[in-house]
């Protein structure tokens, strides 16, 4: 009884939007301990906006767009979804551009035109040291508005940054009221910057905040938590999340924005774009559990 149990609300989740790749993830998305949240695109919507834009020696708006759109065309990270936005707004059009490195959980290095450019976070320009002191007080008071800051760096010199707004998924609190409702532990695994993330962390109660975490830092955490005898589920939607999907007891790919590599590792993907999917399958793992019991 208990596997015809389980096999008929498989087949419901799936008609729900919910594909479960096997019995014992049903079962077990019922009975974790924690639920880690990656943020950009997970607990946040798929479409960031820049909000904001500084310029600096001599470069212009458009110039910035145009490098950055440029160095970031072939990347489908919401950040760069942002940026070609923006320039698209702007009548700005691309340049290709040579090289073109990815580096996960930083950002992007390219060539447009001959000039090096680089698009992405603090630890991006350390990795390349560029000086950042000059544009300190500026990044952070676009972090402390609750911005992702991006730099943008051309032969080497600061020459603009971007704020970019993440809005909560309008579903996302009452989502993080239920698990805490139901004794579920919540973490916060982002690869964004501490002060840009904590007052989103603090309206959805999370229990604990890691921030600037890379992506192999994402399954340690995972990890960590699992070393404590508790059943971890990681929610995720990026390359960068892969590992930890992997490694978590129960991995959920959010996909409409997921890469493949997500929905690869991941035990259970939510293929609506909809957290609230996330207790939905929860509540019929309770549900079904306690039937074939
Ligand atoms: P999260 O863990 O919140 O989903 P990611 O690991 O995808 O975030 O990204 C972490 C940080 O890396 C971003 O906040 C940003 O600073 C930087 N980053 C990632 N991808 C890009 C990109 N394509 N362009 C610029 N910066 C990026
Ligand atoms: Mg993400």
């Amino acid at each position: 009884a208990a596997s015809t149990a389980v096999s008929a609300a498989i087949s419901t989740a799936a008609r729900n939007g919910v594909l479960i790749k096997g019995g014992r993830y049903l079962e077990q998305i019922g009975n974790v301990d924690v639920v880690c949240f990656d943020k950009t695109g997970t607990l946040t919507t798929t479409s960031p906006r820049m909000e904001t834009l500084v310029t600096r020696n001599g470069a212009t708006r458009e110039d910035l767009l145009q490098l950055a759109y440029s160095a970031e065309i072939h990347n489908h990270h919401p950040l760069a979804e942002a940026i070609k936005v923006a320039a698209d707004a702007a009548g700005v059009s691309p340049t290709p551009h040579d090289v073109c490195e990815y580096y996960l959980g930083q950002g992007v290095r390219s060539v447009v035109a001959g000039q090096t450019i680089l698009v992405g976070n603090a630890k991006l320009m350390k990795r390349f040291r560029i000086k950042l002191s000059e544009v300190a007080e500026q990044a952070e008071s676009i972090s402390e508005r609750g911005l992702t800051t991006l730099y943008l760096a051309r032969d080497r010199e600061v020459v603009g940054l971007f704020g970019i707004a993440n809005p909560l998924r309008p579903e996302a609190v009452v989502v993080a009221e239920k698990l805490a409702a139901q004794n579920v532990e919540l973490c916060l695994v982002t690869g964004d910057e501490a002060r840009t993330v904590t007052e989103l962390s603090r309206r959805l109660g999370m229990d604990k905040t890691y921030s600037s975490i890379m992506p192999d830092g994402k399954s340690a955490v995972v990890q960590e938590l699992q070393s404590t005898r508790k059943l971890v589920a990681m929610v995720g939607d990026g390359v960068n999340d892969a590992l930890a999907l992997a490694v978590a007891d129960v991995g959920v790919a959010m996909s409409a924005g997921a890469s493949e590599a997500a929905m690869e590792a991941a035990d259970i993907a939510l293929i609506r774009d909809d957290l609230g999917q996330l207790t939905y399958v929860r509540d019929l793992s309770r549900r079904t559990t306690s039937i074939a019991q």
